[in-house]
């Protein structure tokens, strides 16, 4: 068999188009929410340390702001195009709409690999960057954070350069910054929170009880850690983690079927969530193929890593254990694959919905910006969960009641908030 090629941006426009039709939506609103509104394609010159010049390729891409500024993170990755970026941003859309916070969907990306930059070369590529969008990002326009292999230093680095520029203090123009510096308390745990909140709900309705389940994750960067943190404290056992090795260049399964001790894990990675194999090792992990994270007998796979993992062609290899899949990560599932998920009788959480604690949180840290303000990590916590058990109750009575698969019942929700947007603002007809 061949493997398929997956486009994100084929594939986030294929589910759009799917329940544009359950909804009968009107041709123009749909020939306007599945195409980004405008798009940033630009180069970042940056000295590096030996001298040399290097020209990175990089985006910035706004789906859609009908109900308030983009927002969406930038993404460090070596792989990355135009065409994910495009996807991202119309996930950020879906993503915004669903948990009903007054913001649209943006994303950026950098073509490049932060572990190969020093300190200096990654904070003149993030002030490049600025640089060149100056007058496209804002409080009011377009408002970036953190995302894959981007962290809070990135942030108040791009911060410093607009705030230089604009002559003046904007903490609104980027969220995920350091706490201290216009941060929220509680947006790093955020996202991986966030995507227990919303399993821990999925298991209440399903009668299960955290204790007695098991998980296996992909991915071990800020997302995946916090959630296996927080699943863990819930009584839930971690039995393998996934996780990209920058020194091999390939992925590793790290196993230990009594469960994982996550705090030990988080010791052993570096910044970027590699964990190191020899230390693993000599900790009793059983070290894996980067992909037997999927073959588990676990109740549980959380991928929390990259897109287009979760495919017909590795589908028969997961466990007939595996009852539900929360999307950590954006784009983890290919459209091919929601099929053969529903008829395995696996619930699914889907990304916009499991993950948009990130962007919940840096709505919050917005708010606190604005108020100059800041929350304790408990009222920011509490806030969180109340918004994301809110929206993955509204998904998953629309799913019983009208017996779609949670994803397609996200979308349903979504899309009518925007183009419900679109049309009072008389962009449609
Ligand atoms: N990058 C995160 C996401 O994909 C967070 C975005 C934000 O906080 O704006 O949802």
């Amino acid at each position: 068999m061949s493997m398929a090629v997956y486009n994100p941006f084929e594939n986030a426009r294929a589910q759009f188009d799917k329940v544009a039709e359950q909804l009968n939506l009107d041709s123009g609103t749909r020939e306007l929410l599945r195409t980004p509104m405008k798009e940033f394609h630009f180069t970042i010159p940056v000295k590096m340390d030996n001298g040399s010049t290097k020209v990175f390729q990089a985006y910035r891409i706004k789906h859609n702001d009908a109900l308030g500024p983009a927002k969406g993170g930038i993404r460090f990755h070596p792989h990355e195009t135009a065409d994910t970026v495009r996807a991202l941003a119309t996930w950020m859309t879906w993503k915004c709409a669903v948990v009903d916070i007054p913001l649209g969907g943006g994303k950026g990306g950098v073509v490049c690999n932060p572990p190969d930059l020093s300190q200096g070369e990654q904070e003149r590529l993030c002030r490049g960057y600025i640089r060149r969008l100056f007058s496209q990002v804002g409080p009011n326009i377009d408002v970036p954070a953190p995302d894959v292999m981007s962290n809070a230093q990135h942030m108040l680095w791009m911060l410093d350069e607009y705030e230089t520029i604009a002559g003046g203090h904007y903490p609104g123009v980027i969220t995920g910054k350091p706490v201290g510096l216009g941060g929220s308390l509680g947006r790093t745990e955020a996202t991986g929170y966030g995507v227990v909140y919303t399993l821990e709900a999925l298991l209440k309705a399903k009668k299960l009880a955290p204790e007695a389940t098991t998980a296996s994750i992909q991915g071990f960067g800020n997302v995946a850690e916090y959630a296996a943190r927080l699943y863990t404290e819930m009584g839930g056992k971690v039995i393998a983690v996934s996780c990209w090795n920058q020194a091999a260049q390939k992925a590793y399964t790290f196993k230990k079927s009594g469960g994982c001790n996550i705090e030990q894990l988080v010791s052993i990675k570096d910044s970027f969530g590699s964990i190191e194999t020899e230390k693993a090792k000599a900790l009793g992990y059983e070290v894996l193929d980067g992909d037997a994270w999927l073959t588990q007998e676990v109740d549980i796979l959380i991928p929390a890593a990259l897109e287009n993992q979760i495919t017909p062609a590795v589908f028969g290899k997961i466990s007939k254990k595996v009852s539900v899949i929360c999307e950590g990560a954006n784009g983890p599932t290919t459209p091919d694959c929601d099929p053969l998920i529903a008829e395995a009788g696996i619930s699914l959480i889907p990304d916009f919905l499991c993950n948009a604690g990130g962007v919940t949180c840096s709505y919050f840290e917005q708010v606190q910006c604005n108020m100059n303000y800041f929350w304790s990590k408990e009222e920011v916590l509490d806030k969180l969960k109340f918004t994301m058990n809110k929206a993955f109750d509204s998904v998953y009575e629309l799913s019983l009641s009208q017996k779609l698969n949670m994803r397609d019942a996200a979308y349903q929700i979504s899309i009518k908030r925007v183009a419900n947007a679109v049309k009072l603002r008389g962009w449609v007809s």
